[in-house]
């Protein structure tokens, strides 16, 4: 068949400059609380890929939808416009950071544009402009101020090809390479500075129980993250072999396992404990280790001995101690306890050095049965159990054990543990926030006043090192505090700092005495719905939460979150592999848009899969998406609008339909599953050619059905559904229409859609079994309303003897025979029972639905009450599947 296809450009470039004209998307600073629907805002790399449009399709979509429910939606966009490869790419095409990112903002912003995302630009932010960056720097200052950011030596994790530090969220897998460039990460020690995250640890953590509207995954990445253990702090004596050794203090150990220190055969320093480092002056063997052989991330455990020994405080045992790389200086307390016989590590290390393996702890023993020692001499036993080999501990179980154990020991303590580190932010770079800081050689750093921001960039220097070193006369400047020379911070902010808080300034984009209008931010703070890609299930969403808290506790926010609800979408792949520009196997979104229209790949992206899923990009979808949409185009172009009288059957069928679609897609976009609303509305337009082709349609049925099925797509394909609603003789904008109404709620539609299709498979069925060929009439047989009122009770009764209850019932009881082999299928199939239309329903959903099997089998039908019917058809009807009498 061949279709002539609708010109999308035109009717896309149409609505766009409608919907800009008439400030569809504007959210009016007077409203009182939007929706407020975010995507992640994106690095302006270049062009739009296909994971920015899968992304933004499903904002739109549900800020589209959200509108048209009646609600006042906060839906804008703005640019992640700080970062590293700006500034590598503005190196490499010699130019400028600042002026190839604002071109490849230009070039994305025109791709949304013909995408059809309605943004409210007049909120966009841009975070390298100095109107938002200088509010980094206040948000800064705050910091310094209350106590929640501080300057101080650190190792920090250096890539030698970005040459620049990263986070500890920046180094990826075993291997610890660079996020942005996969180069293996060293260590250098630098002055950095450092939000306290870890304040706020507990807080982080205790709160994510609470952030129901995000996925499980997301918030078990949060809490391993921050990684809260609770242990105890045991104090272990430190000297030196022998009768006349010299002491080095108590040395506290952070264990989890005190139940197992019985089991301690070795103790164990960081490279870089104050020990260590002191013997290493002394000791040939520890210096050759801690300065050449420590390997923290290799494979094995290594370690050297020392000629210390640590008493275990429990015990009085002595233990040797080594100092060794798996201890790291910033766990914990940078030394532990050793029970090889119960860690796994530690049995690796005992067992390199020849170190003793003890069991002390044994799997919990059959009942009346004694505790037996594991064979821990291959492997550790790592569970919880019952202590044995531990004096008087022995039998304890291991919780009890821990707990006795740190109340008795002289100097131990209950102590709790993080993996969560401070956050430093402080990075080598050009292309990002300066840090508003001088250094006086007599006043130290020294914030840059309030009134002096913001510290704004120089001109870019093309230099290998950091740009802002090479910035002489900018790097020159004045102490705040004595007016003496001094020098400007060369170090600017990650620029997950910027994204930190973005979601704030869109509230009040322009105001310029605070980041934020703290009252407007207070009625539209949280973000409803968040979207965005997994990879950010850690930095981005936890630092963000993180500004949230700070911003309540400082600065009057009255929330404590910053989004209600985040939805992780998942990947457009290519013939299952994610899409990647090195790999060549890459779908241009302008392409698909120039070929097809944005509606086309909206469209089809949205109804592939659920949003968090995956799902491969087809071209042969495509097309079907797109013909879709030409019929859809060609249905409302040919309906001509005319008087129409009654409702026949047929029609009372597609109005029914009708309001299952609205009722089914609504509850499918409340909760963003839009594959199954997009099924819905594509299934309405089906059954509406249908109907077109086999009946004269009652042309108001037909014209809702059209305008229904156009509000329904309205979210995902917008220039097609503006397009037919004006051809549909609406005035004004789709986009700001009603959303339609449903008469019927789900369950109804269910049950309806369930006896219609159970009904005619049940047609189908006999006439294959029966081998008829042409079917003369098909009667459909109603169940009798006893049937009714028994599965009723049934499905509501807990009574045991669920016959006896039926038979209490006079009706029921009266059917002799019959209603004992009924109550009987009921009690067998008592836990699959759900109710079923009425009976009044029930006869006239056949009766309405008639019409399609009448189509399928080329037959007339009838749908008949139990009272008219031959007893021995009627016995076999049950609610919800109809007898079914075929006449050849
Ligand atoms: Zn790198
Ligand atoms: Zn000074």
């Amino acid at each position: 068949m061949s279709m002539e296809s609708y010109d999308h450009a035109a009717v896309e470039a149409r609505w766009q400059e409608a919907w800009d004209d008439a400030d569809v998307h504007r959210t009016p600073d007077d409203v009182e609380d939007p929706t407020y629907v975010l995507g992640m805002y994106p690095y302006p790399s270049g062009k739009l890929h296909m994971g920015h449009v899968r992304n933004y399709t499903i904002t739109d979509a549900y800020a589209r939808y959200r509108r048209l429910r009646g609600d006042d939606v906060l839906h804008p966009m703005g640019w992640d416009s700080f970062g590293l490869p700006a500034e590598n790419a503005a190196k490499e095409r010699d130019t400028n950071p600042r002026d190839w990112t604002l071109d490849c903002i230009d070039t994305m912003k025109g791709q949304m544009e013909s995408m059809g995302f309605g943004y409210d630009w007049e909120r966009e932010i841009t975070t390298c402009t100095p109107e938002y960056y200088r509010w980094n720097q206040w948000l800064f200052r705050r910091f310094v101020e209350e106590d929640l950011a501080e300057r101080r030596d650190a190792d920090v994790n250096w890539c030698p090809d970005c040459e620049t530090v990263l986070a500890d969220e920046q180094v990826e897998g075993e291997e610890e390479l660079c996020w942005r460039c996969g180069h293996p990460v060293e260590e250098r020690e630098l002055e950095q500075w450092f939000l306290q995250i870890t304040d706020y640890a507990d807080e982080l953590l205790e709160d994510i129980d609470e952030l129901e509207g995000w996925p499980d995954s997301v918030r078990q990445m949060q809490r391993n993250w921050i990684g809260r253990q609770h242990g105890t702090h045991l104090p272990f004596e430190i000297d030196t072999a022998g009768d006349d050794g010299r002491s080095y203090g108590s040395v506290d150990a952070f264990t989890t396992r005190a139940d197992t220190v019985h089991g301690a055969t070795f103790f164990a320093l960081a490279p870089d404990h104050p020990i260590a480092e002191e013997l290493a002056e002394e000791d040939d063997a520890v210096h050759e280790f801690v300065e050449h052989e420590a390997d923290p991330d290799g494979d094995e455990p290594n370690g050297v001995e020392t000629d210390l020994v640590a008493t275990n405080p429990v015990n009085g045992d002595e233990l040797p101690v080594y100092v060794a790389d798996f201890v790291l200086s910033d766990v914990g307390t940078g030394a532990l306890m050793a029970v090889p016989g119960h860690d796994e590590r530690d049995h690796a290390f005992a067992e390199k050095k020849g170190i003793d393996v003890r069991p002390v702890i044994a799997p919990e023993p059959e009942e009346g049965e004694d505790p037996e020692a594991p064979d821990v001499s291959e492997a550790a036993f790592t569970d919880d159990g019952v202590l044995v080999n531990s004096g008087e501990y022995s039998g304890l179980d291991s919780e009890t054990a821990r707990e006795r154990i740190t109340e008795d020991t002289e100097g131990a303590d209950e102590a709790t543990q993080y993996r969560l580190r401070d956050w430093g932010i402080s990075r080598q770079r050009y292309w990002g926030t300066p840090i508003p800081v001088v250094h006086c050689d007599d006043c130290g750093s020294v914030l840059v006043p309030e009134e002096d921001l913001p510290v704004e960039l120089p001109e870019f220097v093309n230099t290998t090192g950091n740009p802002l070193d090479a910035a002489e006369e900018w790097k020159q400047t004045t102490c705040p505090d004595c007016g003496g020379e001094a020098t400007r911070e060369t170090d600017t902010m990650d620029t997950f700092f910027d994204s930190s808080w973005y979601f704030l300034r869109y509230v009040s984009p322009d105001i310029e005495d605070a980041p934020f209008d703290l009252e407007r931010a207070n009625d539209w703070m949280p973000v409803d719905q968040y979207v965005g890609g997994i990879e950010h299930a850690v930095m981005h969403l936890l630092y963000s939460r993180f500004f949230t808290k700070v911003l309540a506790d400082y600065e009057g926010l009255e929330h404590r979150e910053p989004f209600s609800n985040l939805l992780a979408q998942g990947m457009v792949q290519l013939e299952g592999e994610k899409m990647s520009k090195s790999k060549g196997n890459v779908v241009s979104p302008q392409r698909i848009v120039e070929e097809y229209g944005a509606d086309t790949a909206r469209l089809f992206m949205m109804q592939a899969a659920r949003p968090e899923r995956d799902f491969d990009w087809k071209e042969e979808g495509v097309r079907s998406t797109h013909q879709f949409l030409n019929r859809l185009k060609n249905v409302v172009d040919e309906f001509e609008s005319s008087q129409s009288g009654d409702r026949d059957p047929i029609d009372r069928y597609v109005a029914d339909e009708i309001d299952a679609a609205v009722a089914v897609a609504t509850d499918e976009y409340d909760s963003l599953t839009f594959n199954e609303a997009l099924r819905e509305a594509q299934s309405l337009v089906r059954t509406l050619r249908q109907y077109e082709e086999y009946a004269d349609v009652h042309a108001e049925t037909f014209e809702r059905g059209l305008s229904v099925a156009v509000r329904l797509l309205a979210p995902v394909a917008p220039h097609l559904a503006e397009e037919l609603w004006t051809e549909l003789g609406n005035d004004g904008f789709v986009a700001e229409a009603e959303w339609p109404e449903a008469d019927v709620d789900r369950e109804t539609v269910e049950q309806r859609r369930n006896l219609v299709e159970n009904t005619r498979e049940d047609v189908r069925q006999i006439v294959d079994v029966a081998g008829i060929e042409d079917p003369d009439r098909v009667d459909v047989v109603v169940t009798p309303e006893w049937k009714y009122d028994a599965l009723e009770i049934a499905v509501e009764s807990d009574a045991d003897n669920l016959i006896s209850e039926l038979m209490q019932n006079g009706e029921i009881r009266e059917q002799g025979d019959a209603a004992a082999s009924y109550g009987q299928d009921l009690q067998e199939e008592r836990e699959a029972l759900s109710k079923t239309l009425a009976p009044d329903a029930e006869y006239e959903a056949l009766e309405a639905a008639a019409w399609l099997v009448e189509r399928e089998f080329d037959a007339p039908v009838r749908v008949v009450r139990a009272a008219e019917a031959d007893d021995d058809v009627v016995n076999k009807a049950e609610p919800g599947r109809p007898a079914i009498d075929i006449v050849e």
